[in-house]
Order: structure tokens, then C-alpha cells, then sequence
């Protein structure tokens, strides 16, 4: 993942110029000057962490892990975002992300500034005690700059409850009689999680399309109608008829969101096809999704990958290759993997109107530009996937009150929430020239910018 990030704050800031109600205060010089402070304040984080990690492995060797923590910004509240495990897993790649998270919580309303922390292995080649270590050793390096209102990490690609609960364990131990309940959140239920966390961000992508194609498209028929933006028509055509949808990714997040449109029989969709890491399925007719998470809830989290797998459960679809998935003829792409998955080389064989990105990053700059172009909506990451960090932010304040809420009680907040944002932004995007992407950069960069103006920061 290049520097995404910074291009395109650096795009929502060249629109942001050209409005006269952005800092309407500063004039000529001074407000020139606070475009170049807001850029250099968003486009790097404020701390880059790193260590490796020292952990002794089961067969007598010492492995020397490198792992990160970015504090990105805090200007709306403690640092927060997941803590990753996977092999790509590298300075750069975390610093986007973690740009990626101040954006996110500023655009949700969530007072949460933007971290994100990674550790450079493939969770599959280490036994279970030895995860459990380097979830010790992460917090035991990084226990200085952590803290319910300093820093609090949860979940990512490659971690969930079980490492959550591993690292508040140890943040306990490293600071008897100190509040730690609300240092990590994505924990599991038992140990102070919420309810709903685990599926918070399946739930919270499928809304946002399904709020934007149904709800919101009903209620402005009207209006869509009348204008010739780009995205109007493509949102009209497509809110009318039966749609065909593609998921990659069958973990957490695309699995939940794949189940959302499954059981959601009142509108007349389809998932066709889900993906994972080694193979693509694929039923004109729909997939059964329940029985899918079933096989994957024995198998290790894969998918089925072989015909006998897939008789022996009675599940009916074709078996494909893994990046199939992203290039079939479907109305609606919900990418749920790694980022970079749509780029320079492959956008030209996207058939989909609709794209939601469940994962962070999935689509480059220039593929967001050239789909974009095309009409395609982009439902992007800090808009879609916000599921995740709206309950973690939920799961602090009840870690905070010791109070819990019911599982109905969370995702209606969860759901007001992200409409709050949807209402906010959606008017803006079908009524002017910029893609949905630089609707909701434009939306954080100003809130953002606005506290940080009137904190005497812009200067
Ligand atoms: N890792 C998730 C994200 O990228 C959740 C972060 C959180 O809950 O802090 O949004």
C-alpha cells in the first residue's frame, strides 16, 4: 500500500480550497498557511513505535519479530485502532492504516483519535502458546504509550477476542490497580467485550449499501431523478431489480456481511459467489451461506476447496479460482480480504456497479479513479467498515460505566449511528461532482480541521 493517504487527504484539501464556508476566518496568506499545517498534520502520524519482539519458540529457537504501533492522531480523543498480525505486515502499511482511523472516527463522530499497531508474522505458523507470548510481548514493549485514555487497541486482520484478552491480561498485570478494562476492546464477552463486537463491522458494511440503495433511495427518488449525477443513475438502476452480490473474504467481516444479505429475504438479493485465501465458490442461484460458515467453523476458517467437501455438506456451487471472486458479472463487490486488492492492472476486468469495502484499502487511488469515472459507486472503507470501532467504542464506555447493554440495545446504536453519517454525507454525494471516497475525506478533514483551528493549531 503506497501513500495512499496522504494524496488523497491532499485532494480532499484542494476541494476543501475552493469552498468559501471551510475556516471562512482566514483569507489570502493565513489561510494558505493553514492548508500547509493541516496537510503536514494529517498526511504524517505523531509517533511511529517499533520493536522486535524477542519469543522463545516451542522447538527451542528464538524468533525476533518486528512489530509497530502508530499514533496517527489525537485531536478527538485517545489513540485507537486494531493491532494486526499478518506477514505483510511493515512500517508504511501501518502508518496508512492508522491514518485511515483518525479519518474514521472523525467521519462517525466517534472521540476517538486514529492508531494501528501490527506484528510481521502469519499467525498459522505458530502454535498457540507461542501467539500467546507475542500478545504478552506486545504489550510488555508497547505498555508505556497504552492506556484507556492514551491508547487502546482491539482487534484487526489476524487477531480477535482471544488475543484481546491475552494483552488486557497482561496489561493488568503490568499495572496493578489501575482501570484496565477499557485498554483493549474487541475482547471476548466474558472478560468485559460487548455483545455484537464480534459482528459489528459485517453488519455495520452490509447496512451502509443496503441503507443506500433502499432506504435512502426511496425516501430521494425525487431528487436522484431530477439530477444527472453520475452516481444517481447508476444507484437508480440498480435499486430496482433483483442484484446479484460477490464477497472476498469469508472471515469475520465478509462471512457476517454475507450472512446480513442472505437473511435479509425482503429484498430479492443473491450472494453468488464468497471467497477466502485458497479457493472461489460460485452459485447463480445463490450460495447457501449459513451451511458455508458452518463447514468454516470446522475447517479452520477455510471454505470448502474440493467437491467431496461440498457434497458431503449438501452445498451446491462451482468451484473457481481464488481472484475469480473479483471479476464475475455482479452488481455488487463486497471486498472483505486485504487492501490492494482492485489496482492499475486489474480495474478494466471489474464488472461490479456497486463496490463496498469491508477491508481497509482494498481499492488503489488510481482504481477508485478510474471506477469512478465510471459511475461505480465505491462505498469506501472508513464509511463501510466503521462497524467495528463504533461498538469498540461502545464496549469502552460500558467497560468505563461497568454497565452492559443488550445485544438489540448495541446494533440499534450501532445502526443509528452509521444513519447519522450516511444522512450527513449521502445529499453531498449525490448532488456534486466528487466520488463518495472524497465526500467522506472532505466531511473528517473539515471536522478535524475545525477543532484544530479553533485550538489555535493551524498556524
Ligand atoms: N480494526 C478495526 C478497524 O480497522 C477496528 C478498530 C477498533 O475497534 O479500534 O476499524
Amino acid at each position: 500500500m503506497s501513500n495512499q493517504t496522504g494524496a488523497i487527504v491532499q485532494y480532499s484539501l484542494d476541494a476543501l480550497l475552493e469552498d468559501p464556508s471551510f475556516l471562512p476566518d482566514l483569507q489570502g496568506e493565513t489561510r494558505a498557511q493553514a492548508f500547509t499545517s493541516l496537510a503536514s498534520i494529517l498526511s504524517t502520524p505523531n509517533h511511529i513505535h517499533k520493536s522486535f519482539l524477542r519469543i522463545a519458540l516451542e522447538n527451542g529457537k528464538i524468533a525476533r519479530i518486528p512489530s509497530y504501533r502508530v499514533q496517527h492522531n489525537n485531536t478527538l480523543g485517545p489513540y485507537k485502532g486494531g493491532i494486526r498480525f499478518h506477514e505483510s505486515v511493515n512500517e508504511e502499511e501501518v502508518s496508512n492504516l492508522a491514518a485511515l482511523m483518525t479519518l474514521k472516527n472523525a467521519l462517525h463522530e466517534v472521540p476517538f483519535g486514529g492508531g494501528k499497531g501490527g506484528v510481521s508474522i502469519n499467525p498459522r505458523d505458530f502454535t498457540i502458546k507461542e501467539l500467546h507470548s507475542i500478545a504478552q510481548k506486545y504489550v510488555h514493549y508497547f505498555s508505556d504509550i497504552l492506556g484507556p485514555d492514551k491508547d487502546i487497541p482491539a482487534p484487526d486482520v489476524g487477531t480477535g477476542d482471544q488475543e484481546m484478552d491475552w494483552m488486557m491480561a497482561e496489561y493488568k498485570s503490568i499495572r496493578p490497580g489501575e482501570p484496565y478494562r477499557g485498554s483493549f476492546t474487541g475482547k471476548s464477552v466474558v472478560n468485559g467485550g460487548s455483545l455484537g463486537r464480534r459482528e459489528a463491522t459485517g453488519k455495520g458494511v452490509y447496512f451502509t449499501f443496503r441503507y443506500m440503495l433502499y432506504n435512502f433511495l426511496k425516501d430521494q427518488k425525487d431528487l436522484l431523478t431530477k439530477t444527472d449525477n453520475i452516481f444517481a443513475k447508476t444507484a437508480l438502476s440498480l435499486g430496482e431489480k433483483p442484484l446479484k452480490i460477490a464477497v472476498q473474504g469469508f472471515g469475520n467481516v465478509g462471512s457476517i456481511a454475507a450472512l446480513e444479505s442472505y437473511n435479509c429475504t425482503s429484498i430479492q438479493n443473491k450472494v453468488v459467489s464468497v471467497s477466502d485465501r485458497n479457493v472461489t465458490l460460485y452459485n447463480s442461484e445463490g450460495l447457501d451461506i449459513p451451511a458455508l460458515i458452518d463447514f468454516t467453523s470446522n475447517n479452520k476458517g477455510d471454505l470448502p476447496t474440493t467437491a467431496e467437501q461440498l457434497d458431503e455438506h449438501d452445498i451446491k456451487a462451482n468451484i473457481l479460482d481464488r481472484e475469480e471472486v473479483l471479476y464475475l458479472d455482479v452488481d455488487v463487490l463486497i471486498l472483505a480480504a486485504l487492501e490492494d486488492q482492485i489496482h492499475q492492472d486489474n480495474m478494466d476486468k471489474i464488472k461490479a456497479q456497486i463496490i463496498v469495502e469491508g477491508a481497509n484499502a482494498p481499492v488503489t487511488g488510481d482504481a477508485d479513479k478510474y471506477l469512478s469515472d465510471k459511475g461505480v459507486i465505491i462505498i469506501p472503507d472508513i464509511l463501510a467498515n466503521a462497524g467495528g470501532v463504533i461498538v469498540s467504542y461502545f464496549e469502552w464506555l460500558q467497560g468505563r460505566e461497568t454497565q452492559f447493554y443488550s445485544e438489540e440495545e448495541v446494533f440499534k446504536l450501532l445502526f443509528d449511528k452509521m444513519k447519522m453519517t450516511m444522512d450527513t454525507i449521502l445529499p453531498q454525494f449525490f448532488g456534486d461532482p466528487y466520488p463518495l471516497r472524497q465526500n467522506c475525506y472532505i466531511h473528517a478533514v473539515m471536522k478535524l480541521s475545525t477543532i484544530l483551528y479553533r485550538q489555535g493549531k493551524l498556524y
